[in-house]
């Protein structure tokens, strides 16, 4: 962990473009909450395809005119290079410095891959094109990326990207300490020491929690999952476990070195305010 004891700690927040006036009315009370805690820098997701594309941009000019540094997630699949441009410059213009740089999925019903392939590929356009404009942030898997064909091979990939031109990468959630941990170690070996965040989703509901997991190749440890199973309907009870567990493994991972934290706040406050609570965090300050 070497590598990442060197990078001062940064704390940031992710949301999703809202859907409709609730999600909306939502979101505005989760930016003002979250806001107070100070983050690093917000980010919000990107939908590959364009289903969510023009809210990623407009959610982006809201957290920017609250004050929030804020990153917009841009995935590459399914685009041309015409479409990535615009966004770039769209988003040079509205003040924006630091943009995360995803592959993406293929939505269902779409076949061509468009001019990227992979976050490599988009890395390495985002630079030719804007130079050292944005700070990039790409994605990291600790338990390894569903489709890669081998650990090793996914390792090598995610080096391809810091080659690149990544700044800093944020990882896919997990639950086991030892993966990151391990991650890193083998990042070290190929020489990749930038900042590898963990991404952090607080644990409030097993079964979207087991839904998001086995598409996105995350455990959930046997221990966690028949624990959470065993509240049933006891909700209250479930999440204060389950929050008990990521504010553990958020302090383990501190402790050791990890360079940050990256909340996946899924447009809720109390989830994220009460680990950071719990976690005494200071912020941006
Ligand atoms: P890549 O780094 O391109 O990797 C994808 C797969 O291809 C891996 O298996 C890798 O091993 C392999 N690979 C990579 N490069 C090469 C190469 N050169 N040759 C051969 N194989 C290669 N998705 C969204 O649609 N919108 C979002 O906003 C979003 N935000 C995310 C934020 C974070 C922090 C994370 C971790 C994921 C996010 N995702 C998002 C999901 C992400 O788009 C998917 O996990 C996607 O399947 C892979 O994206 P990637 O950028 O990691 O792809």
């Amino acid at each position: 962990m070497e590598s990442q004891k060197q990078h001062p700690q940064q704390f940031s927040l992710e949301f999703f473009p809202p859907k409709g006036e609730e999600g909306q009315a939502k979101l505005n009370e989760t930016r003002i909450q979250l806001a107070k805690l100070k983050p690093r820098y917000a980010s919000v997701t990107f939908g590959a395809g364009g289903s969510t594309q023009a809210g990623t941009v407009e959610t982006v000019r809201q957290m920017l005119a609250a004050g929030l540094d804020t990153a917009p997630h841009l995935s590459c699949i399914g685009s041309n290079e015409n479409d990535i441009l615009q966004l770039l410059h769209g988003y040079m213009e509205m003040g924006v410095t630091r943009i995360v740089a995803l592959r993406g999925d293929m939505p269902s019903g779409m076949r061509e891959t468009g001019a990227f392939q992979y976050a490599n590929e988009l890395v390495a356009f985002i630079r030719s094109q804007t130079g050292d404009h944005f700070h990039i942030e790409v994605a990291a898997y600790p338990e390894f990326h569903p489709q890669a064909p081998s650990a090793e091979a996914d390792l090598d990939n995610f080096a391809r990207k810091v080659d690149a031109g990544a700044n800093a990468a944020i990882t896919q959630y997990f639950y086991n300490l030892d993966a990151y941990l391990r991650f890193v170690e083998e990042c070290e070996k190929r020489g990749v020491e930038i900042p590898i965040v963990p991404g952090i989703m607080p644990i409030t509901n097993i079964k979207q929690l087991a839904r998001f997991s086995a598409m996105c190749g995350a455990e959930i440890p046997r221990w966690l999952r028949l624990r959470l199973e065993a509240y049933g309907e006891d909700l209250r009870s479930l999440k204060a476990f389950g929050l008990d567990v990521t504010t553990e493994l958020c302090r383990n991972l501190l402790e050791a070195g990890a360079p940050g934290l990256h909340f996946y706040t899924m447009n809720q406050i109390e989830p994220t305010r009460i680990v950071w609570a719990n976690l005494g965090l200071q912020g941006n300050v």
